[in-house]
């Protein structure tokens, strides 16, 4: 028998679809099990395949021109009311996800699960404040409007799955689309619960979709399906690649943000504490973070004062239970995914890179790895050039500003770049020199929602935030008018 709800953390979680407004359940299912203890076995989820893409797409396509002919202020009243929602069962969002995910219980109760609900209440509110562009010539007056796109699927990657869902959902939802969510099958909970909030909020049947399953099911399905048009995908390179080759079949617009390696400099006229603190984190969530400055180019003259710093914060970590507020270091998701970070450790190892501390899991059953640092004896290193997505860093030195930006541009990514530097004009030389979609001068992960965010290179196409989303969500429509021509 099917179970349609389990209790997780003390909260129900369905572990159905959500299609047209009702839960829905598969003829089979796959196993969510918890990162915290491997033993644990969370739910048994909904496997969707053909027959569920399917059943979503007609659902979210039956409701779009409904949904659409709305006014925006129509639509941001019913997205603050699940952002009330959210904000109002932040505790059993974050209670599940960390049994789900195993990010820190703490982080998501304090800042991850809000920005949720922040998503809703923005985009809704930008949406309502879009100042259409408008001007004469050659004797019309123009005006750039936005038209809903359609049917828009969102396929999420497993580190952060509620706030990732909802940065994406929010601004298809506000530009007046319907969606359906996929969530990635490691981590499917918390999106599930979100799903439950949508009901609450009554929102209109079809309009917001979830369909559980395996990407290369379900997933497949969904944007190989020629009524879907937007995608917005967060994952992979290779899978980003398949869904390209699935978005062109079908001309349809897409979005990926497909990862990072970004350079984390550290020049010698820097505030090395505040630079060797702000390192450390890069071991937060296990290193399962996109973000992530993960190859340390250090100046050659401030090096071993460097390194000595950064190794005394990064032995601060606890790792532990995310449960645990004196934790500060998750365990990885998967036991496929701790051997994957493990082998590339191990290979650049045994390839010649020197390890200069961690490079190992916990001796216990569990999925914990330790902070890890290596100096590659090549930029051409694997470990250098690779996500690893893990905790695990690398640790170059340089001689000139040139070199640092030569080594920070050498990989095939290009999502996001850390600088730090006690000078201005330097600061504005290498980040206008990075290619990368995000710059942060002595500081990281400060976000604006109204800015552009995204990568170059492997690291994706398109941007979102802000009105680049709710541009990326509509198609854009010239009107012009005649000069002269006046109401009947
Ligand atoms: P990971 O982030 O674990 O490397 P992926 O990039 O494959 O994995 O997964 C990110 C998301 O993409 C997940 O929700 C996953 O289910 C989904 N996915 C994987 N393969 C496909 C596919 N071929 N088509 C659509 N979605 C997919």
């Amino acid at each position: 028998m099917i179970v349609e709800r389990v209790s997780v953390a003390g909260v129900e979680v369905a572990t159905g679809h959500f299609i047209d407004g009702v839960r829905v359940q598969s003829a089979t299912t796959f196993e969510d099990r918890s990162p915290l203890d491997w033993d644990l076995k969370l739910a048994d989820v909904a496997r969707g395949g053909e027959a569920e893409a399917h059943a979503a797409v007609s659902a979210a396509l039956e409701a779009f021109p409904a949904w659409a002919a709305l006014s925006t202020v129509e639509r941001q009243g019913y997205l603050h009311r699940l952002a009330d929602l959210i904000d109002s069962n932040v505790e059993r969002i974050a209670a599940v996800e960390c049994l789900d995910m195993a990010m820190l219980e703490e982080s998501l109760r304090l800042r991850v699960i809000g920005r949720g609900a922040r998503n809703f209440r923005a985009y809704a509110d930008l949406a309502v404040a879009y100042e259409a562009r408008q001007w004469d010539s050659n004797g019309t007056h123009n005006t750039v409007l936005r038209m809903p796109a359609g049917p828009s699927a969102v396929i999420t990657p497993w580190n952060a799955p509620f706030m990732l869902s909802t940065w994406k959902c929010a601004p298809a939802l506000a530009a007046g689309n319907t969606v359906i969510l996929k969530p990635a099958e490691w981590s499917p909970l918390s999106c599930s619960f979100l799903m439950d909030l949508v009901d609450d909020a009554a929102f209109p049947r079809g309009v917001f979709n979830m369909v559980q399953g395996i990407g290369s099911e379900v997933g497949a399905a969904l944007v190989a399906d020629p009524r879907v048009r937007r995608i917005s995908f967060t994952g992979s390179p290779a899978t980003g690649r398949a869904i390209g080759v699935a978005a062109a079949k079908n001309l349809v617009p897409f979005t990926a943000e497909l990862g990072g390696k970004g350079p984390f400099m550290v020049f010698s006229d820097a505030d090395l504490d505040a630079a060797a603190e702000k390192a450390a984190l890069m071991y937060d969530d296990a290193g399962q973070v996109c973000l992530a400055g993960t190859r340390l180019l250090v100046e050659s003259s401030c090096r071993d004062a460097f390194v000595e710093r950064f190794t005394e914060t990064a032995g601060r970590h606890i790792l532990g239970d995310s449960r645990d507020p004196t934790t500060t270091m998750s365990p990885l998701i998967h036991p496929q995914h701790l051997e994957r970070v493990e082998g590339f450790v191990n290979r650049a190892v045994s390839e010649g890179d020197r390890l200069v501390f961690g490079g190992h899991r916990l001796a216990a059953n569990g999925l914990w790895f330790e902070p890890t640092l290596i100096e590659p004896r090549s930029n051409d290193s694997e470990i250098v050039q690779n996500e690893v997505f893990g905790p695990v860093l690398t640790l170059q030195a340089f001689e000139t500003e040139d070199e640092a930006i030569r080594l920070a541009n050498s990989t095939p990514y290009g999502l996001s770049a850390i600088v730090y530097t006690s000078d201005q004009a330097k600061a504005d030389r290498v980040a206008s020199a990075v290619r990368a979609g995000t710059v942060w001068v002595n500081c990281f992960l400060v976000r604006d929602l109204t800015a552009p965010f995204g990568g170059t290179g492997v690291s994706g196409i398109g941007r979102e935030g802000g009105d680049y989303a709710l541009d990326f969500y509509s198609d854009l429509k010239t009107y012009q008018v005649k000069e002269g021509t006046t109401h009947g």
